[in-house]
């Protein structure tokens, strides 16, 4: 059943795709969609003004445990994001996931098996999954 929407999904994209059902073509609209995400996050900040980036080294204790860091890092983000900004944001996430999808299905991967896959690995690596 949970596999169901990805199909689905898988399915619609493909059935969608006639400029850029070629790998090159899809993987080149990925990589843009994901610089489109991007912007649309320092739009947010630089324009709207509706979140704040605060990046700066975190300032942890020198003897810390895995589990006691997970509760001191804080994000780099202050602020909530408005309404406006939430849809650009939501708009070009879904494009990412259409060109990602297009990248899956030149391959004939599943976008399901992928999800299933790394949260698996997300899942056993628990603490250590630093990225
Ligand atoms: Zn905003």
């Amino acid at each position: 059943m949970k596999d169901l929407l990805c199909s689905q999904f898988q399915e619609t994209v493909a059935e969608s795709l006639i400029r850029h059902k070629g790998m090159v073509d899809a993987m080149t609209k990925l990589q843009e969609s994901v610089a489109r995400v991007n912007r649309a996050i320092a739009k947010a900040a630089n324009q709207c003004g509706c979140i704040r980036i605060v990046a700066e080294k975190q300032k942890l204790p020198e003897e810390i445990s895995l589990a006691d860091m997970q509760s001191l890092i804080d994000t780099d983000i202050e602020g909530q994001i408005c309404e406006n900004c939430r849809d650009v944001l939501e708009t070009e996430i879904g494009s990412t996931l259409f060109y990602l999808t297009a990248v899956l299905n030149a391959v004939d991967l599943s976008l399901y098996d992928c999800l299933l896959k790394e949260h698996k690995r997300i899942k056993a690596l628990g603490l250590f999954h630093f990225s």
